[in-house]
C-alpha cells in the first residue's frame, strides 16, 4: 500500500477529533457569532431560575405556546407548556404519531451555584451592616469574595404581595461584595488549606456603613431597614419569607481576540436551556412528540417540588394524555419506557493549565462540539446513569446524519472527582437517556467560560434529535 492509500485507509479507521473551527467560511463563523449574541442577551436577563422560567416563558410566547390550562383538548402540533411556582417549567409540541409509542424529550436546568441569603440575615458589626448568607451549590467559597454582587428574588409578605428585588445589575445601581484580608496581615490564613481559607460563616455581604441620625444602638442596620422600607415596604420580619440570591454582577461578555468563547455566569445550565428552548421554537408539526424540561435545584439534588424528582413532569404528561382524550391506567408509564432523553447539561471542558485532573483521550475539548457523557458517576461508576450502547447509537445516528459535530467524554480521570445530572431521574423512569451539552471552563465559578461553536452545535444538535421520530 501507498503512502496516500495509508493515509486514506487510516483516516477511515481512525475516530478523528478535530477543531470545529477549522474549515469553517466566514459566513459560518458569523452565523455562529450572531448566535452567541442572542445567548449573550439572554444571560443577561436571567441570572436566577425564576428569571429564566420567565425569560423562557416569554420566549414560547411570542412563538405560539401557550398554558396547558388554556387548552380543553389537544391535537398535533399544539405547543403547550406549564410553569411550576416560577421555578421550573415543562414545554411540549404533540407530535402527529400516537404519544404512546414515546417522546422525544431534552432536559436542562435552570439554577446555578450562588449565595442564598440565611432566614434571618441582617446583622450590624462595627458599624458596618451585613447580610448572612449559605451557599448553594458546590462553589470554592474563596471565588466569592471580592467581586461585585446583585441580589435577584422575591420577599413575600404575610399579604400575598410579592416584591420583586434586582438591584446591582443597572450602570447607577449600587453593588455588593463579600470582602477579604488583605495579604499584608493574612499569614496565617495563606497557610490553610484553599477549602478552608474562607469559612462559609464568612461570607457575609457588606450592605451598608452609614448610621440612621438619631441616637439608638444598632444605627447602621437601622437606616438600612429604613431604606429598605421605604423603597420595598418591607420590614426585617419580611425576610423571613424571601428567596434572595446573591449573584455575580458581571455581564455575560463575548472572550477572546477572535471573540470564539462566552464568559459568563451561570453558564451550567443556562447554556443547555438556551439552546434547547431555541431549538424548540423552531420544530413545527413533528412527528415524534417533543418535550422541553427546564427544572430547578439539580446543583442541590434535585429534591422538592420544583426538583426533577418530583412528579410535577409526570403530572404534565399525564395532563397532555388527558386531553389528547387518550389516558387510560399505566399508560404514562408505557409513554415513558417508549421516551427517549438528551439529560441537557454541561460537561467538564479540558483545561490544559489543570490537564492532570483530565485524561486527554476521554475528555471533552471545548471547541470540538456537543460533548456526550455516556456516563457520569465517581468511582468504580458509582450512582452512574449509564446510557445502553443501542441509545448511543442512535444519538450517534442523528448527529452524523445531520452533520452536527460531537464529542464522547468522561467527566475528569478515574477516581479523581465525578458528578451527575438529572438523567438517573428520568432513566428510572424507564425513558433512555444520555447526558448530552456543552464543555465548561471554570464549571461553578462566579465567571464561567464555553466556545460559541459549541453552543451553536449543542442548539443544531437539540434541534436534530426532536425531528427524529
Ligand atoms: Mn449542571
Ligand atoms: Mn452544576
Amino acid at each position: 500500500m501507498d503512502k496516500k492509500e495509508a493515509e486514506e485507509l487510516k483516516k477511515q479507521l481512525f475516530h478523528q477529533k478535530e477543531n470545529g473551527w477549522k474549515g469553517k467560511t466566514e459566513a459560518q463563523r458569523q452565523e455562529i457569532f450572531n448566535y452567541a449574541k442572542g445567548y449573550i442577551a439572554f444571560m443577561n436577563q436571567s441570572k436566577t431560575e425564576r428569571e429564566i422560567v420567565e425569560s423562557s416563558k416569554k420566549i414560547a410566547d411570542e412563538h405560539g405556546f401557550c398554558d396547558i390550562s388554556q387548552k380543553q383538548s389537544l391535537v398535533p402540533g399544539d405547543k403547550v407548556y406549564w410553569v411550576n411556582r416560577e421555578k421550573s417549567m415543562y414545554l411540549a409540541v404533540i407530535g402527529e404519531n400516537s404519544i404512546e409509542e414515546g417522546m422525544n424529550i431534552i432536559g436542562a436546568h435552570a439554577d446555578s451555584p450562588r449565595l442564598d441569603l440565611k432566614p434571618n440575615p441582617l446583622y450590624e458589626d462595627s458599624e458596618f451592616a451585613y447580610l448572612k448568607t449559605h451557599y448553594y451549590g458546590g462553589i470554592k467559597k474563596y471565588q466569592w469574595t471580592t467581586i461585585p454582587l446583585a441580589i435577584h428574588g422575591v420577599i413575600v409578605k404575610t399579604t400575598g404581595e410579592k416584591i420583586t428585588i434586582n438591584i446591582g445589575e443597572n450602570e447607577e445601581d449600587p453593588i455588593f461584595t463579600i470582602t477579604d484580608l488583605l495579604p499584608h496581615l493574612a499569614q496565617d490564613q495563606m497557610k490553610k488549606k484553599l477549602a478552608d481559607g474562607i469559612e462559609g460563616e464568612d461570607l457575609n455581604l457588606l450592605i451598608g456603613s452609614i448610621p440612621f441620625d438619631a441616637e439608638v444602638s444598632e444605627g447602621v442596620k437601622f437606616n438600612i431597614l429604613s431604606i429598605l422600607h421605604e423603597k420595598y415596604g418591607i420590614t426585617e420580619k419580611d425576610l423571613l419569607s424571601s428567596e434572595l440570591e446573591l449573584v455575580p454582577a458581571m455581564k455575560a461578555r463575548s472572550m477572546g481576540f477572535d471573540n470564539s468563547m462566552v464568559a459568563a455566569y451561570g453558564q451550567d445550565d443556562k447554556i443547555c436551556v438556551y439552546t434547547s428552548l431555541t431549538a424548540l421554537m423552531k420544530i413545527e408539526h413533528p412527528k415524534t412528540t417533543a418535550a422541553c424540561i427546564i427544572s430547578d435545584k439539580e446543583e442541590v439534588g434535585s429534591m422538592g417540588n420544583t426538583g426533577m424528582e418530583s412528579h410535577v413532569f409526570d403530572t404534565f404528561i399525564s395532563e397532555i394524555l388527558n386531553k389528547l382524550g387518550i389516558n387510560r391506567p399505566n399508560l404514562l408509564e408505557k409513554v415513558f419506557c417508549n421516551s427517549k432523553m438528551l439529560s441537557a447539561d454541561v460537561d467538564a471542558g479540558l483545561d490544559p493549565i489543570y490537564s492532570s485532573v483530565s485524561e486527554k483521550n476521554n475528555a471533552a475539548h471545548l471547541g470540538r462540539g456537543i460533548g456526550l457523557n455516556k456516563y457520569t458517576g465517581a468511582r468504580g461508576k458509582s450512582g452512574a446513569s449509564d446510557a445502553n450502547a443501542e441509545f448511543v447509537a442512535h444519538v450517534r445516528k442523528i448527529f452524523e446524519d445531520n452533520d452536527i459535530r460531537y464529542q464522547i467524554s468522561e467527566l475528569g480521570k478515574v477516581d479523581v472527582g465525578g458528578g451527575g445530572t438529572i438523567a438517573y431521574i428520568l432513566a428510572n423512569k424507564g425513558i433512555d437517556v444520555i447526558d448530552c451539552g456543552v464543555p465548561v471552563l471554570s464549571m461553578h465559578a462566579p465567571y464561567e467560560v464555553t466556545s460559541k461553536f459549541d453552543l451553536y452545535e449543542a442548539h443544531r444538535g437539540y434541534e436534530a434529535f426532536w425531528r427524529t421520530v
